[in-house]
């Protein structure tokens, strides 16, 4: 009862906003018929006066009577004219109806029109295409794919170049230029996908903004726009791609010595495990035998948990809490020392829960016993300030040893990291158990299912560890470049529209996340199809039995059948079915969209039967055969109620378009999925179950009613599903909106300069904090030496501790050292060639983001999967992800900002400007700044205070690297912790 109230007042809803839209209509009709005494130059000319009238300030709506006026004038002085479409001729017979008039008004407002199948919505959205086009802004309009693209884009391209407003598509085949003067175009046709691809192109991989192809995102109009926005969107658009080599993997080289290493620890815990169970199973066992015992089960366990001798053990409720208790209590602080010891006795210690194996010394010692330190990192700050107060060096042999300082540094960071993934490969990873090795691949074993999960890749080298155990190819890991879910896609249009048959039953979704107001359009004719009840059945055979015969029945009238099924394979049990029973037909898939388009407009031929699923076709107007609307025009067969309503009013919708006659009905069973979940705790259908006979048929309009709300169940179950992924996505799509923006930033700006010294400002703002230059804190000798080593190995400023006050105030501090990093810039920017900089800016900007981004893209995914693990703790999963992105992003932000300083000073334009430099510098610093005005001088005037003492020691330029590197290098939180525990970053000083 309520629902039909409701009914009742959305529909009053409809037919008010329908009211309203009345006197416009008037308005463009009484334009119209004033429109058909121009000559056609007359009416082309109208185009340039909205034009210049929206120049002069006059509002869209304003002109919108006219602009809509002119459209439907210039369909009429088509009419009967021959027109190519997609290669073939056809001709134009079409002019606005008043039904479509309100339809483009409702798109041109920025609601979603639902008109009914073959009520022409190509034709409706020409008029808030032209009118948005006039702005000389992009208008677009989506469609499902790019054969519809193509052919809606030429069909109606004819009205648009009546008028002289250019119109393009994009189809997946079109290199850049093309697409990029298709997006220039007034008006540009496409897919989804394509137009989500061109952005995430332009905006994440672009270097330059010629390549850029798409302009603004203005206004756009989403033809079936349910099945793009609802069925569609849950896959997001990803560009991904190998994974730059960044440096040899070093897994080959130390597999050997880990093969070893693993064999050594077998033997001793195969020793220690046999002890264990010795002491425990001696029959006057002291109390001192069972902590002994205790202990060597415990090592067992840091050194090889799944080790089967000691899951035996455990086996023993008795011996088992025993290992519990010694695990418990060893863990504790107090015993620290004494676990320490065990552990030193064991070659390496593996943690399961952590993914962690760390080595001990015995184990470091038996790699390597030339050189035990060969998998401890270096201290490489004392290194650096070492070699900075070595008096006895040049700058250039302090250059050189800073640099192999650093680059042992990685080496080894690299050593650790790879080292601990083999211990684990070797230690935990068992073949045909955690994984089988396939076609000389290292394939996946689903830990819950046993399923094989081809395709999946263990994250951080771990794959590429159990690669090398296996002595198969060790692949390079993909990475994401960039990504975007079509909903987010969307939602940056300034105006979004969208038009389908069917959007009624999901109008929440679209204004809760679209903010799109649904409006139901009546039909130009009234729509006098048929909706039969749906016949049940008890099994699928009976059901399909059932259909094949209601199809023989009608094919021997003459009348056409569409048939719509759910799955590809539901089409082809039925195709088998017909061609037993002798009956000819045609199947789509959803395949060859072209192809099958030309098929469908076939469908309403005489005598023709075409099975199909929900997307084969769609978008193709069936046009009833000759005789067949004597016969009652189309008949829609549906062999399953979907999942949503929607889907199954998209299929009734497919006949009787325009005010043909036509009918639908359904054809159900009990052991289909919906039926299953309709039957579940409905007891009057438990009691139909029982009831029911094998072949028995049943039919009553009771029936529909519960299997609708069945369906709406599930609706709400999936479209809160959906709202809770957008949420997951929200995360990351600001994110993404903030690095595209800083990237589009470098990418439009002549000179990106002034964004690279806003980053060095907030690093060295940072670091002056972490300094302990903050209101709370103190400022050690030792952290102000240590941020003037920073200092001075990033740039050229020769900063001195003793210049640097420990207190003070902070934004004097920090302008202060940016204006000597700037005034060294201004420097460098002296001997480059300045058309150059530019792009080495851009450079190293782009640079920056590209990479931290797109590890940045693979940590986050790889969180959302172990969020997706955690849910069943009694935190929101949303709430941990949220938190966790967003520390995510603020180190991602670190990291850019501290490559932005690494590479600022260590790039050029090309190495004669570099030599330059380096020549300039060394004469300055022979002459002073006071000297004989070169271009250093000059620069430094340029920005030096007018006070600086004219015996100010003179700059010394020190000049790193050319090539753009780390420096100190950036520790991931995958990485072994710098301070030498072997841990991981994250676990250990990175942890929060
Ligand atoms: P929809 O997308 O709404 O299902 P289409 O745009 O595919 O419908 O159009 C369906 C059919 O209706 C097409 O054959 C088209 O030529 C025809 N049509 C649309 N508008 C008109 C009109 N104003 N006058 C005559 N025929 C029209
Ligand atoms: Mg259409």
């Amino acid at each position: 009862m309520l629902s039909f109230f409701l009914q009742k007042f959305a529909g009053r809803h409809h037919r008010k906003y329908v009211e309203k839209c009345r006197p416009v209509v008037a308005r463009i009709n009484e334009f119209e018929q004033q429109y058909q005494a121009l000559t056609d130059e007359q009416l082309r000319a109208k185009t340039d006066e909205f034009r210049a009238r929206l120049q002069k300030g006059e509002t869209l709506d304003q002109i919108l009577p006219e602009a809509f006026a002119a459209v439907k004038n210039a369909a009429r002085r088509m009419v009967g004219r021959k027109v190519i479409v997609c290669d073939h001729e056809l001709t134009w017979d079409m002019v606005h109806f008043d039904v479509q008039l309100i339809g483009g008004i409702t798109l041109h407002e920025g609601r979603i029109a639902e008109m009914a199948t073959g009520e022409g919505k190509t034709l409706v959205a020409t008029l808030p295409l032209y009118l948005n086009a006039l702005t000389g802004r992009n208008a677009q309009l989506v469609t499902v794919n790019d054969y519809l693209a193509r052919r809606d884009s030429e069909w109606m391209g004819h009205l648009y170049n009546f008028l002289g407003i250019t119109v393009g598509c994009i189809q997946q085949s079109m290199h850049s230029e093309v697409r990029r003067e298709m997006y220039n175009r007034g008006i540009t046709y496409g897919t989804a996908s394509e137009f989500g691809f061109d952005y995430l192109r332009d905006n994440g991989m672009a270097t330059r903004k010629e390549d850029q192809v798409q302009r603004d995102h203005f206004y756009c109009i989403v033809d079936e726009i349910d099945s793009i926005l609802v069925d569609e969107a849950r896959t997001p658009l990803i560009i991904s791609g190998p994974a730059p080599i960044e440096r040899e993997q070093p897994f080959q080289r130390l597999k050997p010595g880990v093969e070893q290493l693993v064999a050594a620890q077998l033997r001793l815990i195969n020793r220690l495990v046999k002890e264990a169970s010795d002491l425990l199973e001696k029959k006057d066992a002291t109390p001192e035998d069972r902590s002994a015992a205790a202990m060597k089960m415990l090592q067992v366990k840091l050194g090889m948990p799944k080790n089967k001798q000691l899951l035996r053990l455990q086996e023993n409720p008795e011996w088992r809490k025993l290992l519990d208790k010694t695990d418990v209590e060893m863990h504790s602080d107090f015993n620290k020392d004494e676990l320490y010891k065990y552990k030193e006795e064991l070659f390496f210690v593996i943690d399961e829960k952590n993914h962690q194996a760390d080595l001990t010394e015995p184990g470091r010692t038996k790699l390597r016993p030339d050189d035990p330190d060969a998998f401890v990192l270096p201290d490489l700050a004392s290194r650096f300030i070492d070699i900075e107060k070595d008096a006895t060096l040049s700058p250039e042999q302090k250059e050189a040893l800073k640099r192999e300082a650093q680059q042992r540094y990685e080496v080894v960071s690299e050593d650790i990291h790879a080292l601990s993934q083999l211990l684990r490969a070797y230690a935990l990873y068992e073949r045909d158990v955690e994984y089988v090795v396939q076609d000389g691949k290292v394939v996946i074993v689903d830990e819950n299912t046993g399923r094989i999960m081809s395709g999946r890749r263990w994250s951080d080298g771990l794959h590429q560890a159990v690669e090398a155990k296996e002595n198969v190819t060790i692949e390079r890991e993909t990475r994401t470049y960039a990504t975007v879910t079509i909903q987010n896609y969307f939602r940056m249009y300034e105006k979004l529209a969208g038009m389908t048959g069917t959007a009624e039953t999901e109008a929440t979704e679209f204004n809760e996340i679209y903010r799109l107001a649904v409006t139901q359009i009546p039909t130009n004719k009234p729509c006098i199809r048929i909706d039969r009840n749906d016949s049940i059945f008890k099994t699928r055979r009976d059901k399909y039995g059932a259909v094949v015969k209601q199809i023989q029945e009608a094919q021997g009238r003459g009348q056409p059948v569409l048939v719509g099924t759910v799955t590809v394979e539901q089409s082809e049990v039925l195709s088998r079915m017909l061609k037993r029973a002798g009956v000819i037909h045609t199947v789509l898939n959803a395949k060859f969209h072209q192809q099958e388009a030309e098929i469908v407009t076939r469908a309403g031929q005489r005598g023709s039967v075409t099975i199909a699923t929900n997307m084969a076709g769609r978008g193709t107007d069936i046009k009833l055969g000759e005789g067949v609307r004597e016969l009652g025009g189309l008949l829609v067969v549906g062999t399953e109620r979907h999942e949503s309503r929607r889907i199954d009013r998209q299929l009734r919708g497919r006949c009787s378009r325009q005010g043909d006659p036509g009918a639908t009905k359904f054809f159900l069973s009990l052991e289909d999925d919906l039926m299953r979940l309709f039957l579940q705790g409905n007891l009057a259908s438990k009691i139909m179950e029982g009831a029911m006979q094998e072949g028995e048929e049943l039919e009553h309009p009771w029936l529909n009613r519960s299997i609708e709300s069945a369906q709406k169940k599930v609706e709400q179950q999936n479209f809160a599903i959906r709202k809770r992924l957008l949420q997951y996505d929200d995360v990351l799509n600001k994110q993404r909106e903030v690095i595209y923006g800083i990237r589009n930033g470098a990418l439009h700006n002549e000179r990106p300069k002034d964004i690279i010294f806003e980053m060095i400002g907030e690093e060295v703002a940072a670091r002056l904090e972490s300094a302990g230059y903050g209101e709370k804190t103190e400022v050690t000798a030792a952290s102000l030496e240590s941020l003037v080593g920073w200092l001075n190995s990033h740039f050229p400023v020769s900063a001195k501790v003793e210049e640097i006050p420990l207190r003070g105030d902070f934004d004097a501090i920090l302008q202060d050292l940016v204006g000597r990093i700037k005034k060294a810039y201004a420097l460098k920017e002296s001997v480059e060639d300045p058309a150059a900089l530019g792009g080495l800016e851009r450079y190293i900007v782009i640079n920056a983001i590209d990479h931290h981004w797109q590890e940045h893209l693979t940590e986050m995914e790889e969180l959302r999967r172990s969020i997706g693990l955690r849910s069943y703790g009694q935190k929101d999963p949303l709430n941990e992800y949220k938190s966790e992105a967003f520390r995510f992003f603020e180190e991602l932000m670190n990291n850019v900002r501290l490559q932005i300083c690494t590479s600022l000073f260590r790039s050029a334009t090309n190495r004669d400007a570099f030599e330059n430099l380096f020549t300039i510098s060394r004469s300055a610093r022979l002459q002073g700044p006071a000297a004989a005005p070169t271009a250093l001088a000059a620069a430094t005037q340029a920005s030096a205070p007018a006070a600086a003492p004219a015996a100010a020691p003179a700059e010394e330029i020190k000049l790193p690297a050319v090539t753009i590197r780390r420096e100190t290098p950036k520790v991931g939180r995958n990485d072994p912790c710098p301070c030498g525990s072997g841990k991981k970053y994250k676990n250990c000083h990175g942890a929060a």
